[in-house]
């Protein structure tokens, strides 16, 4: 294969999206290659969080569409699947490259759907280019597994394979490095892939497929249909379909698990989540506070790993107004504007229904010490769906606010008088994404670690999202499968072991009695 690398050919995030026909510009499916129009009479509005002007129309794909993105994976997967591994190696170092020269570009886009700020934009894309980065081990990653003599003459010996077609669907919150979990590594094994990103900003993805294009991987061997329900249904169905990654909400990851498996394929689904961080009050206090309130408030809380349930253990709750004066100080904007802390909630609705959520622990007795729902954002923005940092304390576990996930800039607080107390609130709260223990002492830490049902902790951390030379491991009603995202569980995932066991004698094995028993 070869290259000609041309940096900053994706300056135009909006064109590499949309390429507008008319007045209206609409984002294309990317199918064999080529960026198509939909000939769908089924659109979704897309708009920017901070403003709410239109910035797009996305295509529910017709099924002939969605059918000829399968066709295509699955004409060119055999080629693929055969490139030599030192080839998809480069193709990822390439993609890496491409991607590293066009962060800010592709963090712009983001910014415009999604509305995180143009820095957090750009760390969505950093830990997802890091995924891409891991790839380029594949020589390594990919080894099989041999041993010789397992009986005279006869060796045994694993590939681990690609699977075929695979699929993707993401959630909107991390629009970069969420399609960057996936297709990356299922590629770079020898799969070919269909992504369907979230539609409520799929802009980054599209950019993803020109720079994947530039990078070499071949027309087909990724594509993007976009759509709602009857797009995720018809990846379930579709019998050519091998796998699915889900990254998204427990009502949609439970379905797909279901209807994906019950259909014989694999799936993989990272849901929704309660991340709690318990500050100890022998924690350094400074520390504990700024990461708790950056961890809760970064992103407007739409984050699955946000810390979003602080325990405070006996004394450490007088710390409660520091959290609050420190919240008071982060600055509400768009996400292009400098010094933003935090930009808008995606949509009208979900801003409606994190301020219910709020309302809902006013109601059930909870302390709400710091009500962001009337946050006056100005200079263009009055229109945005934007919610300021907001706290309630002295929560307890059966309040609304604290059974369901919020997403959104909410922090909810508890009080407990011991560190086992805090476990077992932890321990009995259905999700397992992330946790958080803040702490100066290491026999606190140790009891922490290992007496806590929560597949990803932190200690003295408080988004404890591991790199990719680990997998993502949420576990309980976080995750639905057997084998997680990225690392090597993302190579097992992707990939299927086929064994040998070979006979080559020097001698003429003979005409002995014809072997009709096991061998004893
Ligand atoms: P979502 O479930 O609404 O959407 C995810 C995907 O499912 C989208 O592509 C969407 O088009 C599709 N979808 C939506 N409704 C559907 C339906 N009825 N049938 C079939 N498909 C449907 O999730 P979201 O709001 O985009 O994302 C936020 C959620 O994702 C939060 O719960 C968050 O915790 C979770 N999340 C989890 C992780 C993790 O790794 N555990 C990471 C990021 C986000």
């Amino acid at each position: 294969l070869r290259f000609a690398l041309k940096p900053k050919v994706f300056a135009s995030a909006a064109a590499a999206r949309c390429m507008s026909s008319g007045n209206t510009p609409t984002t294309k499916l990317f199918i064999n290659g080529k960026f198509v129009e939909s000939k769908t009479n089924k659109w979704v509005d897309n708009f920017n969080p901070a403003t709410n002007e239109l910035v797009t129309r996305v295509p529910c794909a017709t099924q002939e569409e969605m059918k000829a993105a399968v066709d295509a994976a699955q004409a060119v997967f055999k080629d693929w699947k055969e490139t030599s591994v030192m080839t998809r190696q480069q193709v990822m170092f390439r993609l890496q490259h491409i991607i590293r020269e066009n962060i800010s570009d592709l963090a712009k886009v983001i910014t415009l759907e999604q509305g995180k700020t143009l820095a957090d934009a750009e760390g969505d894309v950093l830990r997802g280019l890091q995924v891409v980065e891991h790839s380029c081990s594949i020589t390594s990653l990919q080894l099989g597994e041999t041993l010789g003599s397992v009986t005279k003459d006869m060796d045994t010996y694993t590939y681990r394979e690609p699977l075929g077609v695979c699929a993707g669907v993401t959630p909107f919150n991390f629009p970069a490095m969420i399609p960057l979990w996936m297709f990356p590594l299922a590629l770079v094994c020898g799969n070919t892939f269909v992504m369907k990103p979230s539609e409520l900003d799929p802009g980054a993805t599209m950019m993803l497929m020109e720079m994947a294009k530039e990078a070499g991987v071949p027309d087909g061997a990724v594509n993007v249909i976009h759509g709602q329900k009857e797009s995720v249904d018809f990846i379930c169905d579709e019998p050519r379909i091998r796998a699915i990654s889900f990254v998204g909400s427990d009502r949609v990851g439970k379905y797909i698990y279901e209807r994906g498996t019950a259909n014989g394929k694999r799936v993989q689904s990272n849901m929704g989540a309660k991340n709690h961080g318990i500050v100890m009050p022998d924690a350094n206090k400074e520390h504990a506070i700024n990461q708790l309130v950056g961890a809760a408030f970064g992103a407007a809380g739409q984050r699955c790993m946000a810390l979003s349930t602080a325990v405070f253990v006996g004394e450490a709750k007088e710390w409660i107004p520091e959290v609050v004066a420190k919240a008071k100080k982060l600055k509400v904007d768009g996400g292009t504007e400098k010094g933003a802390d935090l930009g808008p909630l995606i949509t009208p609705e979900a801003k409606q229904r994190v301020c219910d959520l709020i309302q809902s622990g006013v109601e059930e007795g909870a302390s709400l010490v710091l009500d962001g729902r009337d946050v006056k954002v100005d200079s263009g923005y009055e229109k945005g769906n934007f919610v300021g940092p907001s706290i309630l304390s002295e929560v307890k576990p059966n309040m609304k606010c604290y059974t369901e996930e919020i997403f959104g800039p909410v922090l909810v607080t508890l009080n407990v008088d011991t560190l086992d107390e805090a476990i077992e609130l932890i321990n009995s709260n259905p999700y397992g994404n992330g946790t958080a223990i803040f702490t100066n002492s290491g026999a606190a830490a140790r009891k922490f670690q290992n007496e806590i049902d929560v597949g990803q902790v932190g200690i003295n951390v408080p988004i404890p999202v591991p790199l990719p030379m680990f997998s993502f491991t949420g576990s309980r009603a976080s995750f639905q499968g057997d084998v997680n995202f990225y690392g090597k569980q993302g190579i097992q995932f992707y990939t299927q072991v086929k064994t040998i066991t070979s006979l080559w004698r020097q001698e003429d094995a003979g005409t002995g009695p014809t072997p009709t028993v096991m061998p004893t």
